[in-house]
């Protein structure tokens, strides 16, 4: 009995993908099935450091309720793609409100300043010369690291003497390492004239 289930389920799919590849190959582009959507009660976060504030946005850990969507490409339009803006406290605590939640913990305002705080005061203040005795990165066993400026470390590519290593942000770097992973997700090979097009440096 089981096997030939199993040998009438493998047929019909089977037949689905025949008849899938058919319709592909006749409309000449990809087609989308349903979507399924969970939806979650919303719960203050705690997992999250919004830039000001606290009273984050969470969800609980089970979902309420599934939707199932059919997928219509037609309806996506550009109006529908909102870039991604921060939120502020004030609209944070009235979405938590307005979905039920009835008490907003103050601690987290204070746990994620403290977070802030400790993000920003980091690295070491040698100056131009990292000394095995008194930099703060050396003596915490990690490396130095600089993205902008003197910050998080102040030291110099020829002063810093951490056996750890000093790395320096380099946004050519990071351009060139995004332009040839887009490159590869779309199955491309990435040459000079993309690089020059999206104006990368090629080092
Ligand atoms: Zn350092
Ligand atoms: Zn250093």
């Amino acid at each position: 009995m089981g096997k030939r289930k199993h040998s009438l389920n493998g047929s019909s799919e089977h037949e689905n993908h025949e008849a899938l590849e058919k319709r592909m190959k006749s409309k000449g582009r990809v087609s989308f099935g349903d979507v399924t959507i969970y939806h979650f009660p919303r719960k203050q976060g705690f997992v999250s450091v919004p830039s000001n504030g606290g009273s984050t946005l969470g969800m609980a850990r089970r979902h309420l309720w599934i939707e199932k969507l059919r997928v219509d490409l037609a309806k996506t339009s550009a109006d529908d793609q909102k870039p991604f803006a921060p939120i502020s406290q004030k609209a944070r605590r009235s979405i938590l409100k307005s979905a039920g939640v009835r008490r907003i913990l103050k601690t987290e305002e204070r746990d994620c300043a403290k977070l802030r705080l400790s993000r920003v005061i980091c690295g070491c203040n040698c100056g131009d010369i990292c000394y095995s005795e008194t930099c703060e990165c050396i003596l915490s066993g990690i490396g130095c690291q600089v993205d902008y400026g003197s910050f998080p470390c102040s030291c110099q590519p020829n002063g810093c003497q951490n056996g750890n290593g000093r790395k320096q942000y380099n946004p050519s770097t990071v351009e060139k390492h995004y332009c040839e992973t887009f490159a590869r997700i779309n199955g491309e090979n990435v040459g000079p004239a993309v690089l020059k097009y999206v104006g990368v440096a090629i080092v």
